[in-house]
């Protein structure tokens, strides 16, 4: 597991060649990547030839193809609209049909991918985070699911009482219930695709995708909202991944320590961080002083290993790429 960096591709049109000449450049050894990417038939060919690891990176609850065949699966969020916000299309966690298809996907990209690491993404309750500002309490928040399944889940497990309220009382009045409620599902869905991928293979270490909230940040949505309960969850993985796009919302170095300990101190196991390289959602140009910044804090928070976010930005940024690639040798 020496030596666990990588680079993100999202951009299925990017020849696989040209990607995998950054990842060299770069000394990375590892590529991990969505079933959209991997299923150009060029592209598990060429990374093997390379002599890299490959990892799948499993969309749980975000697999935006299926979803915009199947509508039906999208969940309800707490302002009354369908769960997708910008490129962020989420499924009901509660829709045992969409789970078990997902279940049999994934075991057809191990099958077909053999991968050395899984690394489960979308695995929580609809929020874009990225996109909360600073304190929101989750009140104000748009994320669910609320759709009457749910709604019938958590009347059943926490009361008939719930099952008419509106997301706004539930979580102003019952904000426990429904917490316990996502923590739990979350969880559940947590062991049993980590169940999957370990009988497939006990020794391919099962990653998690963690938004970068702090415990007691956003009145401690991430477990609340989210459902991201590592408490509970981290029987289940190997590696926490700690999504630390900082930049996004102006967070300071510093914050990239913080979640590393944190994570740490509740789940005892093995986290990695990733490094934005590039301004992503038109927040203040990210410089090159603030960068190298958020580098030495990642380096600091000495994790297993980072990502880099991602191929395409670093393209446009010839310069940023010398300036990672200097810093990388350093
Ligand atoms: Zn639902």
């Amino acid at each position: 597991m020496n030596n666990f960096n990588f680079l993100w591709l999202f951009d299925p049109s990017v020849q696989p060649q040209e990607y995998l000449k950054m990842v060299k450049q770069l000394q990375f050894q590892w590529v991990v990547a969505n079933p959209h990417i991997l299923q150009n038939p060029a592209f598990i060919p060429s990374v093997k030839e390379k002599d890299l690891s490959l990892g799948l990176n499993f969309p749980v609850f975000c697999p935006q193809d299926f979803l915009t065949k199947h509508p039906e699966c999208y969940g309800l969020s707490s302002k009354g609209l369908k769960t997708q916000q910008d490129w962020l299309h989420f499924a009901c966690p509660e829709n045992p049909d969409f789970l078990e298809y997902q279940k049999k996907d994934l075991r057809n990209w191990l099958e077909r991918a053999e991968p050395k690491l899984v690394s489960l993404d979308f695995i929580r309750h609809f929020i874009f985070w990225e996109k909360v500002p600073l304190n929101m309490p989750p009140q104000d928040m748009n994320e669910g699911c609320y759709c009457p399944r749910c709604m019938d889940s958590l009347a059943k497990a926490f009361g008939e009482n719930l099952r008419q309220l509106s997301p706004h009382q539930l979580k102003e009045h019952h904000g426990k219930e429904l917490a316990q409620f996502r923590k739990r599902r979350i969880t559940q869905v947590a062991k049993e695709l980590s169940g999957i991928i370990k009988e497939w293979d006990s020794q391919v270490p099962v990653m998690m995708k963690i938004i970068p909230w702090l415990e007691e940040e956003h009145q401690g949505a991430r477990s609340s909202i989210a459902g991201q309960d590592l408490e509970s969850i981290k029987d289940f993985i190997d590696i926490f991944s700690i999504m630390s796009f900082l930049h996004i919302r102006q967070e300071s170095p510093e914050k990239m320590k913080q979640l590393a300990q944190e994570v740490r101190d509740i789940t005892g196991k093995k986290i990695t961080l990733t490094l934005q390289s590039r301004s992503i959602y038109g927040e203040p140009e990210l410089d090159d002083e603030r960068f190298v910044e958020y580098w030495e804090s990642l380096k600091e928070a000495g994790p297993l290993g980072f990502n880099v976010f991602d191929y395409n930005s670093l393209c446009d940024a010839p310069e940023r790429l010398k300036l990672l690639q200097a810093l990388i040798n350093e």
